[in-house]
């Protein structure tokens, strides 16, 4: 076909350009017909322009009249000023005056209008990704994506890294969630798994010699789905030799500041704070804090100020080791109809009730006040700092279900009061977790990490102790990077000596057989000469889902999966001809 191909895009032109003559090639977004007077908005994705078809154009007339929205069209004519300016555009100050049209190609009529404020339901927006894409908003997305890979290739080639490709095919290997398989023709019986995340393939690259490693790879997990997940996503993976905790994070700060500043402008604050696990729990009751919270809400921790208490929740949790704990919302009037909302919240967590009391011109009010002794009056002034208007919230019960609770109402608070200031950054590392945990309804130890994570060395000699409580005890050598209440990458400085490794293996359960089994490769790797290595993976999506100011990692992904882990466009999964699946000596038993 030939047709007169665009001298810009429909986001160049400008005052500058008047009186140009210019080809712009586009689709149709908008046609409005001025009894005579055609104007029609064209479309790319560099932006709009619009096109003017005045009335003594008859020829012109007939082809714009034929057009309809999504048709992809060419035109010439002469750029010229615009009698009414539309200043929500960078082109609004001009259009272009047609003097050629030429239909490239039609459209059917689309399933939904293509705008920014997209009326569609997500369904259909995945069936029609190819027209959910064409909106700006969407277009704008891939394109700070891609700045993003940008960044993070130059950065890594700055800093000395190879970017390794690791393979897609490879063994299933426990590593915490459930594999995608794919059988193998060749060798009836047998699958290959797709890799959760390139652990074991760094690790082995780091014994290999190749002391830094980077790759931006996919990643592929069974799992049942949650907005802030894919089934398959994109991490920025990296491992380093010879060295520690600082190490990864001063590269992991560098890498966020650059992709920060490249993408949106912004200057972000290195180094990030470090708070270890038990301190996140403590004062934040989670190990995703957030933050940005105003007003400084923290947890505080009262079981001194209550030894004396009466109050017979309050001796309870003393007596059953548990925990009474609070925390203060200072200069807001908290209404009776909030608390009561509150509550409901709390009681979901199962607790009986929310204990509250208020503080206003040194006076005590409300239902706990008059439980409390004037010496517990004087510590609670003490301990939250109440010296304005407060109201105090505290639990009391289960330590970890307190903490974890009063996280949840910190949170529901400054959502309720909008003490977040949602353009905020805070980054910070989250260090020391357990290195495991106890599955109780299997019975044993699992990684709280993965399984290739060290314990910290003064916790070392408890890997041979047989005490439970010791075991739990053990922290590792584990950092997760954490923004605004969302966990960003997760890493570690990883076991490279053979027998820690063993040892490790048999606290999940798993036999010297099954060791050799399933990890055998990555076992004798460490026999050859592993050098102390470390490292994490920031999860690329997430990241720039906050750089779009988007929530749902999906946007910002051009073919995602839906929460039914379907590919609603070209819909799979999907069935496979009989030759395929005898091909594989694969049997369906059951179609559901
Ligand atoms: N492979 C780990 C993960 O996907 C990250 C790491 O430890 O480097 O969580």
């Amino acid at each position: 076909m030939n047709y007169n191909k665009r001298t810009h895009t429909c986001g160049d032109l400008r005052l500058s350009n008047l009186n140009n003559e210019v080809t712009l090639n586009g689709w149709v977004a908008k046609k409005r017909d001025l009894g005579g007077l055609i104007f029609i908005d064209l479309r790319d994705r560099y932006g709009v322009t619009q096109l003017k078809i005045t009335p003594d154009k008859k020829q012109l007339h007939d082809i714009a009249s034929k057009l309809g929205l999504e048709f992809v069209i060419s035109s010439k004519g002469m750029v010229i000023k615009r009698e009414s300016i539309n200043p929500n555009i960078p082109t609004g100050e001009i259009e272009i005056d047609v003097n050629e049209l030429q239909i490239l190609n039609e459209s059917l009529p689309t399933p939904f209008i293509v705008e920014d404020d997209v009326k569609a339901s997500e369904e259909l927006r995945f069936q029609y990704r190819y027209l959910d894409l064409r909106r700006q908003k969407m277009a704008q997305n891939l394109i700070t994506r891609n700045k993003v890979f940008q960044t993070v290739h130059k950065f890594f080639e700055k800093e000395g890294f190879i970017e390794i490709e690791t393979p897609i095919l490879m063994k299933s290997t426990p590593e915490g969630a459930r594999d995608y398989l794919v059988p193998s023709r060749i060798h009836k019986g047998k699958f290959f798994a797709l890799p959760q995340s390139p652990q074991t393939y760094k690790q082995i690259l780091m014994v290999a010699g190749m002391d830094k490693y980077v790759q931006i790879c996919k990643c592929f997990r069974d799992e049942d789905l949650r907005a802030d997940r894919q089934p398959e996503f994109t991490q920025i993976d990296l491992e380093m030799s010879f060295v520690d905790q600082d190490d990864v994070f001063k590269v992991t700060e560098n890498l966020m500041y650059n992709i920060w500043k490249d993408a949106s402008g912004i200057e972000i604050q290195t180094p990030f704070p470090k708070y270890t696990y038990d301190d996140c729990i403590k004062y934040f009751g989670t190990d995703k804090p957030d933050l940005r919270v105003k007003g400084e809400i923290k947890l505080h921790h009262l079981n001194k100020i209550f030894t004396n208490s009466e109050f017979a929740p309050f001796k309870d949790a003393l007596t059953n080791n548990g925990s009474i704990s609070g925390i203060s919302v200072k200069d807001i009037q908290i209404s009776r109809k909030v608390i009561d909302e509150l509550t409901e919240f709390v009681k979901k967590s199962g607790f009986g009730g929310l204990g509250y009391f208020k503080f206003s011109n040194n006076e005590f009010s409300g239902p706990l006040a008059k439980f409390l002794s004037d010496t517990e009056k004087e510590s609670l002034i003490g301990e939250f700092e109440l010296n304005s208007d407060s109201t105090v919230f505290i639990l009391s019960g289960d330590y970890k279900k307190v903490c974890e609770t009063l996280g949840s109402l910190r949170l529901k608070i400054a959502e309720t009061f909008q003490l977040i200031n949602e353009s905020d950054d805070k980054f910070l590392w989250v260090t020391d977790f357990p290195l495991f945990a106890f599955d109780e309804e299997e019975g044993r130890y699992v990684g709280e990490h993965h399984v290739f994570t060290s314990p910290k060395p003064e916790f070392e000699h408890l890997l041979d102790s047989d005490k439970k409580e010791e075991i739990l005890s053990i922290r590792a050598n584990c950092y997760d990077l954490v923004l605004n209440g969302q966990e960003l990458a997760s890493g570690s400085i990883r076991i490279h000596n053979y027998e820690m490794q063993k040892k490790v293996f048999n606290l999940i359960g798993l036999s010297d057989e099954e060791a050799r089994q399933k990890f055998g490769f990555i076992l004798d790797a460490f026999r050859y000469g592993a050098p102390p290595h470390g490292g994490i993976a920031p999860g690329l999506d997430r990241i720039v889902a906050r750089l779009c100011g988007v929530k749902d990692i999906r946007e910002v992904i051009a073919f995602p999966k839906s929460t039914s882990t379907a590919s609603l466009m070209d819909e799979s999964p999907s069935i496979v001809s009989d030759k395929q699946l005898k091909e594989l000596s694969i049997k369906i038993t059951s179609e559901k």
